[in-house]
């Protein structure tokens, strides 16, 4: 089973710094989720780790071999979707692959394989210039486990693929990460629900959350709204315990967030009682994980 582990790394172009100080640790396989709005440093970090940009401050070790020591041999174990997907446009599919098998001098007996593994056999006698952006994706996946790698770096694998090719991508992927270790990237919270085991939110360069799928959706911070029967002061109701917000949204309701597990209705009530306000109505909605997301990686 492949292991990464990323320590340190920072990389600047010019006078940018793309990614500051990223560490993460991966153990076994899995689809792991990197997270994060354009211009974070994903594409940065993958081709850091596929050995297409060169190693500047930090290090990343693969199974054991530093990818700056041997980056030939991290090709082997690595298959790479980048986010452009560049296709030869006017070769057939077969023809194609047959053409990647060659030059990773790979049998290309694997073909018919993964040809089928991801459902293009029907496809495999057309142009790619005339397939549609989900049967061009999977030739870009094709052509990325063709050689059998142990681990796979799918860049936006999913953007601007319509509902069912999104959802026949998702189930390659989760397929493939039986097998494989995967890190995909996506500014798409529903994408990491959808197929993804571990998150690695990414803003700024910087990881600001490194957590398992059940942990992100434990960990949901909670609104309680109550209504009262006059106006109470923001200030009086921030002294709540757990508070992190309270917000006058309409009247004499307030929308309280708390940062909690546990119910905070009750809390509110008693809250309300020991100071004699009337409660007219108390409901509790959780955050979803978009506003998480937005609340880990907004910087106004
Ligand atoms: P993401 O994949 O999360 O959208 P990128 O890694 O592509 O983020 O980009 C991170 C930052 O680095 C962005 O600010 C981007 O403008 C910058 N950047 C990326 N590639 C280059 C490059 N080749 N030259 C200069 N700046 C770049």
């Amino acid at each position: 089973m492949s292991t990464i582990r990323v320590s340190s790394l920072t990389h600047s172009y010019a006078n940018e710094q793309a990614l500051k100080q990223v560490s993460f640790e991966t153990a076994s396989s899995g689809v792991i989720g990197i997270l994060g709005p354009n211009g974070a440093g994903k594409s940065t970090l993958f081709k850091l780790l596929c050995s297409l940009l060169e190693v500047q401050e930090g290090s990343i070790v693969i199974d054991d071999i530093d990818v700056t020591t041997n980056s030939k041999l991290i090709k082997k174990k690595i298959g790479y979707l980048s986010d452009i997907n560049p296709l030869y446009d006017d070769m057939y599919v077969r023809e194609y692959l047959l053409w990647i098998s060659a030059m990773r001098a790979v049998n290309s007996a694997r073909i018919d394989h993964v040809l089928t593994s991801t459902g293009l056999d029907v496809m495999a006698h057309k142009h790619i210039n005339e397939l549609s952006k989900g049967y061009r994706q999977r030739v870009g996946l094709a052509a990325a486990i063709l050689h059998d790698p142990e681990i796979l770096i799918l860049d936006e694998p999913t953007t601007g693929l319509d509902p069912n090719q999104l959802e026949d991508m998702r189930q390659l992927i989760i397929n493939l990460g039986k097998e494989k270790l995967i890190l995909l990237s996506t500014h798409i919270m529903q994408e990491v629900e959808a197929m993804c085991d571990r998150v690695l939110i990414i803003s700024q360069g910087e990881i600001v959350a490194d957590q398992k799928l059940d942990e992100l959706l434990h960990n949901q911070q909670q609104i309680v709204i109550v209504e009262f029967d006059y106006r109470v002061e923001e200030a009086f109701l921030s002294q709540l315990e757990e508070v992190c917000e309270v917000v006058n949204s309409d009247g004499f309701i307030y929308e309280i967030t708390f940062d909690s597990e546990t119910d905070m209705r009750a809390v509110v009530f008693d809250f309300a009682h020991s100071n004699g306000l009337k409660i007219l109505q108390l409901r509790r909605k959780n955050i979803g994980l978009e506003a998480q997301f937005k609340n880990l990686t907004s910087h106004t």
